[in-house]
């Protein structure tokens, strides 16, 4: 039997007989190919999908040493700590270890026993390390998280950007990278970044059809929190909040309610935050309020509901955070409520970091489009990832539940949208557009001569915010596209016929009155 034939048989051995598991996840074969077959690589995979076996396996058919470069202690700690407990032969390096545990961690390294070692980037990249990892025999480099090193993700982490440098230093190991979450862009990004050798990018099916989507507008928004926590009685969920003062005054009201909730942010003393998520983990309390910081590496499987007390500012980390619910498969909820003030409050946030802003408010801005759409949300935010999805009602969204309060009669208020975008030559954006709907007095538009337009002022009684989110929706539809560097608004084909009444755009009220959502309650 030639070698080739012989690999798949080792990895499913080595699958079984250390981790118990008699088959392979979807693209996890595919992926362990490229690092047994010493191939750069790129592996997107969303949360839960298994990344960590995509390295594992193939480190312990490899001979030598794999490298795997994580970002968080505690991710470090965890993954060492589940392959000590299957009897595989790893360790980590970090800051919280004596200097006779280091030693004997590089004794274990010298004498070649070892199978795994996980680092830290900036402890990695120390001139020392690298000596002395160039006399080791390393099979090859995992980079986990990988969206850490594009400025374009959600979680930057300078130090990631120096381990292009590993191509280099060692030029006979691969590199392979893993993140759950990554546009297109920011995928290649990560590749160029990494310095990969044309790399095989292998991207995973990101619906996950067992979660319910709800995205709604927020209006008095603690009560909306309480009331999802409140038909969830007794299951597991997370509220994830933007401030850590909300996040306070979340968990503080639901405790009031008599809901076993604990806080969950940065501000918390390091004991504190540990025991609430420990107490979480282990089903002591049902539901953690949280911000963002909470939430990497956990690997809880039966949280039945996530909901999100403010907008998340990247659809990243929607799909991210929403995510953690119904990691067993089993039907799960999150409801989102959102409006255009957590924009605002995102775009003040982000003014601190002038260098990522046009990246972050393009992120921002998806993410709002997605949750003012009208489009399927299983579809949306596939879409963003840069696949499709096939059914014409998944049946697990708000837009699809018929829950979504739409306007009577779309095609008429859509003519009047189109037409004005007609009289402009097709040459502004959305903001001029809708002003110029909205009879703004503004001077620009009295010299543009637009105040003598048909259409000006035609939906004045609308309102600026509604007129644009529905220009985001005809854009979103694809009535409408924005183009150039001015992001100009132009009709598409299929625009054009809509003039004609021919099309069937989804349009929606701008105060929807409030709906439970009760319909379908998982
Ligand atoms: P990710 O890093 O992609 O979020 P993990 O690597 O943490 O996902 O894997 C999620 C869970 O799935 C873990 O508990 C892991 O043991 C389990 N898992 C991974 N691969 C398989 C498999 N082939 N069969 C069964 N369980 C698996
Ligand atoms: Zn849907």
């Amino acid at each position: 039997m030639t070698a080739e034939a012989e690999k798949p048989k080792q990895v499913h051995r080595v699958l079984r007989d250390v981790w118990g598991y008699d088959t392979f996840r979807p693209l996890q074969e595919e992926s362990i190919d490229c690092v047994l077959g010493g191939r750069d690589s790129l592996t997107v995979l969303p949360t839960g999908g298994g990344k960590s076996l995509c390295f594992q396996v193939p480190a312990l058919c490899h001979d030598g040493m794999a490298v795997v470069v994580s970002p968080l202690i505690s991710l470090m700690k965890d993954q060492v700590d589940s392959l000590l407990a299957c009897g595989v032969s790893a360790a980590f390096v970090n800051s919280t270890q004596s200097d006779d545990e280091k030693r004997e961690v590089a004794d274990r390294i010298r004498s070649g026993e070892l199978k795994l070692l996980y680092v830290a980037p900036e402890r990695l990249l120390a001139a020392r390390t690298l000596d002395f990892l160039r006399q080791q025999n390393i099979s090859f480099f995992a980079i986990d998280e990988a969206h850490c090193i594009s400025n374009w993700g959600h979680d930057f982490r300078p130090e990631y950007r120096g381990l292009r440098m590993l191509k280099d230093q060692f030029p006979k190991a691969s590199v392979h990278a893993y993140t759950a979450t990554a546009s297109e862009s920011v995928r290649d990004d990560i590749a160029s970044q990494l310095g990969l050798r044309k790399p095989e990018i292998i991207v995973g099916d990101f619906d996950r059809p067992n979660l319910t989507y709800r995205m709604i507008r927020a209006d008095g928004r603690l009560g909306q929190v309480i009331d999802v926590v409140g038909r969830h009685r007794g299951e597991s969920g997370v509220v994830y909040c933007i401030s850590r003062k909300e996040v306070e005054k979340t968990a503080a009201a639901l405790v009031a309610g008599g809901t076993s909730a604990l806080p969950y942010h940065a501000g918390l003393d390091d004991s504190i935050r540990k025991a609430n998520q420990d107490a979480f983990i282990k089903d002591k309390c049902d539901v953690i309020v949280a911000t963002v910081a909470f939430g990497m590496g956990i690997d809880k499987s039966n949280v039945r509901y996530v909901v999100h007390a403010g907008m998340p500012k990247s659809i990243e980390h929607y799909q991210q955070e929403s995510g953690r619910a119904g990691r067993d498969g089993l039907e799960s909820e999150c409801v989102l409520f959102y409006s255009g003030g957590d924009v605002v409050t995102w775009k003040k946030i982000m003014e601190s970091e002038p260098s990522s802003y046009q990246a972050a408010v393009a992120s921002l801005d998806a993410m709002f489009n997605v949750c003012a759409g009208t489009v399927c949300r299983h579809r949306s935010l596939v879409q963003y990832f840069g696949q499709s999805h096939a059914a014409d009602n998944c049946g697990a969204c708000d837009v699809c539940l018929d829950e979504i309060d739409l306007v009577d009669d779309p095609i008429t208020l859509s003519q009047k949208i189109l037409s004005c975008v007609i009289r402009l030559r097709e040459r502004f954006g959305v903001g001029h557009t809708a002003k110029v709907l909205c009879g703004s007095g503004e001077q620009r538009i009295r010299e543009l001569g637009h105040d003598k337009l048909s259409t000006y002022g035609l939906l004045t009684k609308d309102g600026l915010p509604a007129v644009r989110m529905w220009i985001d929706q005809l854009v979103q539809q694809e009535y409408l596209c924005r183009s150039g560097e001015y992001q100009t608004l132009s009709l598409t084909d299929a625009g054009r016929r809509l003039l004609r009444r021919d099309g069937d755009p989804r349009l929606s009220v701008a105060t929807p009155t409030r709906r439970s959502g009760k319909s379908r309650s998982p």
